[in-house]
């Protein structure tokens, strides 16, 4: 009880005048006596208790800059939330919400800059946080998230985690020479050392194969970077950085393996895995 508070106070924003704690009870709805004091209130601790949904007065807490409701049983997000323009810091975490529990015009929160969904039942990305303009910290830990969408380029340029991740994943096209090469790799096409020059036999040697088990593709210096999530002993969810061949190749294919082809795919990254952490 005393974490959320503590670090929400430490900035001497929030004091016991404007702030509620009604964590650790067994609250379905807000209680009575905090409704006429809605607009004084800055924060709200309401973790841990027996929340199905967000209090029926949400809305009226218009001044309200961070909230906690954690450790709930909530299922969805109503769209009262979206009257709270100042909320700075919303904290959801362990509850079963999923992509449709979130209201469409998430992205439209003016001023949310720390937002924890973790541990929930999220299967992708929410593309509204990627609209929220001033997102600044996100927590996803805990989910069901396998693909990282290209929407995550929205994110707001500043944070410099994101800025990495999307430089990282930029990609150049690819050479007139990889094209070629390419084309000599998969249609087999033969050549010996006195058709060539040693420095491209040794270019065509460098070939590594796409990962995607659907596709037949070789590249060579012009790689796409993917993000994806794999399952380690059933016990972790693991980032692996995945090369693939084009980034068309990472969108519709790679998706149909996640849901055709499970198996092959999940075999291929367990493989990759047990290289990355065994060398
Ligand atoms: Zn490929």
């Amino acid at each position: 009880m005393a974490e959320g508070f503590s670090s929400s106070t430490s900035d001497g924003e929030f004091s016991s005048e404007n702030s509620s704690d009604l964590s650790y009870g067994s609250l379905t709805n807000l209680p009575e006596f905090l409704i006429p004091r809605a607009k004084e209130i800055r924060s709200l601790l309401l973790q841990n208790n027996s929340l199905t949904k967000l209090p029926d007065s949400f809305g009226l807490f218009i001044n309200l800059i961070s909230v906690d409701l954690s450790n709930n049983s909530l299922a969805s997000i109503c769209n009262d939330i979206l009257h709270l323009k100042s909320l700075r810091t919303l904290i959801v975490r362990n509850n079963g919400l999923k992509n449709s529990s979130i209201p469409k015009d998430f992205g439209m929160m003016p001023s949310l800059e720390t937002v924890n969904f973790s541990g929930n039942e999220l299967g992708e990305l929410p593309h509204q946080f990627t609209e929220l303009k001033k997102l600044k910290s996100l927590y996803l830990g805990g989910n069901k998230i396998n693909i990282i969408p290209s929407s995550v380029k929205n994110l707001r340029k500043n944070n410099p985690l994101v800025v990495k991740f999307v430089q990282d994943l930029v990609h150049d096209p690819p050479s007139l020479m990889e094209l070629a090469g390419r084309t000599i790799k998969i249609e087999r096409v033969r050549y010996t050392k006195y058709d060539l020059p040693e420095n491209l036999i040794q270019y065509l040697k460098s070939a590594q194969r796409c990962v995607n088990p659907k596709c037949k593709g070789v590249y060579f210096t012009s790689r796409v970077e993917s993000v994806k999530f794999v399952d380690f002993c059933g016990k972790y969810r693991l980032p692996l950085m995945q090369y693939l061949c084009s980034p068309s190749c990472s969108v519709t294919p790679v998706v149909s393996c996640q849901s055709d082809t499970e198996t092959d795919d999940e075999d291929s990254a367990k493989a990759m895995m047990r290289r990355v952490l065994l060398g």
